[in-house]
């Protein structure tokens, strides 16, 4: 059972950090360090760093290129249902917004899947919007059991689960699970969440320890930019990421940095993050945690990806639908949001070859997976 529970300041505080380490001479000597503690990262976050962003590129770049070599991993979301309780105001799937609403079959999600898998993916997120009574965890040991033999990882984004519940689905096959705060904001959080479980800040806080409690391999965090100030919650990502990695250090992490995109509702971005804050903030993770692993997904258009293949990130989604039985179907209509790289697989992987960077579909098998005992845990014995 989980024990310890991340707490996060208060922006107020935060804010201070980053004014008290936001001067040229913190951000050059973090650029120096070898190993950064939570005041460099303030100092990279900061309007300081602005003025040395090539050099915050030149240093992220180097950090990736020694952690994970020439290499992007591919993968694809796959979206099993938009039904959802809460009421996020920025999200298509809102539970205020009239959308055709459908869960997949077991049968079209194995459909879905299957596409993908002929398109030549082998790691794949399932995807859905939080109505447990539509979506639980029976239906995800079920579909974990159908794939689990046809794709190297299987991962989830579905609502926060109980640590007993995580172990579960990493018994059938699940290895890893993406939860993101959105905010770590609190009053922002509470403005934005009008309904649902969602509304509990602390619940969700605490849902990453929970699922790595629980054994899964992978973690991925994130907050959604466009609510807050995102030099903070740069900040507080890192301050999330420093804990989960000194108490479940066995875990990999990864951190996400969606933007929000247009979708259903037309909720406009509280505030504005560029894509030069946007690369900043990557590299200044990146710099302060060379081990963790970053995505960017096709919310970014292929322009920026494109551009910053080599520079921090190390996972790209590719040719993503994120309507539920929109690979089958592509005229469906209930999508998420908006995609910004309308790209195919293909096109993505040969644009990073382009760039003398690998395209990675598979670096992970569940053969590898060892247990407690020091004995493997063959695919087939899931
Ligand atoms: S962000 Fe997630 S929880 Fe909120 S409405 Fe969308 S699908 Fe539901």
């Amino acid at each position: 059972m989980t024990q310890d529970t991340f707490t996060i300041p208060d922006f107020a505080e935060l804010r201070q950090l980053v004014a008290t380490h936001g001067h040229a001479a913190e951000v050059l000597r973090a650029l120096r360090s070898e190993r950064l503690d939570i005041n460099g990262l303030a100092a990279l976050l900061s309007p300081a760093a602005e003025n040395l962003l090539p050099q915050l590129a030149a240093r992220s770049g180097q950090i990736t290129a020694k952690r994970f070599g020439r290499t992007i991993q591919i993968y694809a979301p796959l979206y099993l249902s938009n039904f959802c309780i809460n009421r996020c105001a920025y999200c298509g799937f809102s539970a205020g917004n009239r959308i055709e609403r459908r869960v997949l079959t077991m049968a079209e999600a194995e459909e879905e899947a299957m596409i993908l898998h002929g398109r030549g993916f082998k790691h794949i997120l399932l995807v859905s919007g939080e109505a447990p009574a539509r979506l639980g965890v029976d239906y995800l040991v079920e579909l974990a059991a159908r794939l689990r033999e046809r794709f190297a990882s299987i991962s989830i984004e579905v609502q926060p689960l109980e640590e007993e519940e995580y172990a579960r689905l990493f018994a059938s096959g699940i290895t890893s699970v993406a939860v993101y705060q959105e905010t770590y904001d609190r009053g922002i959080y509470s403005q934005v969440h009008h309904g649902g479980r969602k509304c509990d800040f602390d619940y969700r806080l605490a849902t990453p320890a929970r699922a790595a409690a629980a054994g899964m391999r992978e973690v991925g965090i994130g907050a959604l930019l466009g609510l807050a100030d995102w030099r903070l919650e740069g900040l507080a990502l890192g301050m999330h990421l420093a804990w989960l990695r000194r108490h479940y250090w066995r875990t990999a992490l990864t951190v996400s940095f969606p933007r929000l995109r247009p979708a259903e509702g037309g909720f406009q971005p509280l505030v504005t993050v560029s894509e030069r804050m946007l690369s900043q903030l990557i590299f200044a993770l990146r710099i302060f945690d060379p081990d963790v692993g970053l995505l960017l997904s096709t919310r970014e258009e292929a322009r920026f990806r494109d551009g910053m293949v080599g520079l921090g990130p190390t996972r790209y989604s590719a040719g993503s639908c994120t309507a539920p039985g929109g690979y089958a179907h592509p005229e469906l209509a209930g999508e998420q949001f908006s995609v910004g790289d309308h790209r195919s697989m293909q096109e993505v992987c040969a644009d990073i070859c382009r760039r003398g960077y690998d395209p990675v579909r598979k670096d992970w098998d569940a053969t590898f997976q060892i247990q407690d005992g020091g004995g493997e845990m063959s695919a087939a014995a899931l």
